[in-house]
């Protein structure tokens, strides 16, 4: 993208109405704008971020073998009715009525739908386990919406539910989810980590929030330091084994790691004094089993191997994709603006000319622009009539992870210079190497989507 063609609104200023670090940044690098309290535009840069987080999600849910769907916004409260959630989900629900006199309601979450779906076309045992998930907007009418798309009253959430004959066969799918949102995580560049929690009005006994530490977040946690050392990194995984599914989730949950819905201090205070860790954190994802707490009173049964009908037990499981936008910013910025990690930048390098018009930089800066592009990568090509200054703090707020650097003074020696927005090094080196060391950098990043 040639930055002359985009539409990359920043700002200079400082908004006055965002109090926290991802919410200013979002706003200066033009990622959103605030259509009313909660509500955003998604402009063209923070579009293309939700857009990566969104495949990732895609291609780690059909990795654990769940299945994507789509499912609307809009949905009957008589559905609500059958669960009797319409009356216990109260004033966070926005409730709406259509012309015709129906309620009507804008889903916060889609337990009732989803069973629906599974009781008019599923019959028989043999058609489990079965898992689906939509990637779809929410409305939540929050009472305090706040921190930008931290805590919106619209936002965009995976929701993924499983079908499963028997107790056992469903707490499969709860570890297979947990180590799905673990690789999800990880490769978005973040380390979250599974606490116990409690399952609120999604009901339920077994349930754990992912956390992302941040002073910022705003669940107060409780947690064993020991457990910010494991991570899945590069391990292969069988999602169909069910030992391994749940070595992974006790590796991952035997220390102890609570929200304060569930905080024990007695147990707390068994954790050598070093170890102890009282802190604050970001909800980016939820998974529960809760049984047949929706087949029962909805009649989601199956025929079970002897013939007779068998309610079927269910979880279900959400990451919170544009809150996850927010929780990456707060983990991963300086003063100068957002690093984004390289499985999530939403663009891979910045190309700053330093001469605009320069016929030698000009054309350096095309050929490279070419180069990249036939490799795959998708480069931010900073070609404005602007002071370099002024080019380098933009590309630092907007935060791509590399930049290449082209003027004509390195030219003449056959140089470019490549920076790395983290740790603000550059380095010379001719624009062939410059490609195929990028090329490198973003080979295990590559990402499919649905
Ligand atoms: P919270 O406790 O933060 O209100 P929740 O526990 O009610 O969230 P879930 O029902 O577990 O939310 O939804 C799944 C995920 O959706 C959450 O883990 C979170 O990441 C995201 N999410 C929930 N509410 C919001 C919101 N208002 N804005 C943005 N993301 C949200
Ligand atoms: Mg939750």
């Amino acid at each position: 993208m040639r930055q002359s063609r985009y539409f990359l609104p920043v700002l200079k200023e400082t908004p006055a109405e965002a109090q926290i670090v991802s919410h200013r940044y979002m706003l200066r690098a033009g990622m959103i704008k605030q259509q009313s309290a909660g509500i955003y535009s998604w402009l063209p840069l923070g579009f293309k971020v939700l857009r990566k987080l969104e495949n990732i999600v895609h291609e780690e849910q059909m990795r654990a073998g769940h299945i994507p769907m789509l499912m609307p916004t809009l949905q009957s409260a008589d559905l609500w009715r059958e669960s009797g959630r319409y009356d216990d989900y109260g004033e966070e629900m926005l409730r709406i009525t259509d012309r015709q006199g129906r309620d009507m309601l804008y889903g916060p979450t889609n337990e009732e739908m989803i069973t629906d779906i599974f009781r008019a076309n599923v019959g028989s045992y043999k058609d489990l386990p079965l898992t689906l998930y939509h990637i779809q907007w929410k409305f939540r009418d929050e009472i305090r919406p706040r921190f930008g798309v931290m805590r919106g009253r619209e936002f965009y959430m995976k929701d993924g539910y499983n079908f499963d004959l028997t107790k056992e066969d469903a707490l499969h799918a709860y570890n297979r989810h947990l180590v799905s949102y673990l690789r999800t995580y990880e490769r978005m560049g973040l380390q979250a980590i599974p606490m116990r929690a409690d399952s609120g009005p999604i009901g339920g006994d077994d349930t754990h929030e992912f956390l992302v530490l941040a002073e910022t977040g705003e669940s107060e946690v409780f947690y064993d330091s020991a457990v910010t050392d494991i991570s899945l990194g590069a391990r292969e995984i069988d999602y169909d084994s069910h030992d391994q599914c749940r070595a992974i989730m006790e590796e991952f949950t035997a220390l102890y790691a609570r929200t304060d819905e569930t905080h024990d201090e007695a147990v707390f205070n068994q954790i050598p004094q070093a170890r102890r860790r009282v802190a604050r954190g970001i909800e980016v994802g939820q998974i529960f089993y809760f049984g047949t707490k929706y087949s029962d009173p909805m009649g989601a049964t199956v025929q079970g191997p002897d013939g007779k009908p068998v309610p079927v037990h269910m979880g279900s499981h959400g990451i919170g994709v544009s809150r996850l936008i927010g929780a990456i910013i707060e983990a991963s910025h300086d003063e100068r603006g957002i690093i984004w990690p390289e499985g999530v930048t939403p663009f891979h390098v910045g190309i700053v000319n330093l001469k605009q018009g320069d016929s030698a930089a000009d054309a350096a800066c095309d050929s490279l622009y070419a180069a990249l592009g036939a490799h795959g990568l998708e480069p931010l090509y900073d070609d404005r009539k602007e002071r370099a200054g002024g080019k380098f703090a933009t590309m630092d707020l907007i935060g791509l992870p590399w930049r290449v650097t082209i003027g004509p003074r390195g030219l003449e020696k056959g140089v470019v210079e490549l920076t790395c927005r983290r740790t603000g090094e550059s380095e010379e080196m001719s624009p062939e190497a410059a490609v195929d060391r990028l090329v490198q950098i973003y080979a295990p990043h590559r990402v499919s989507g649905l």
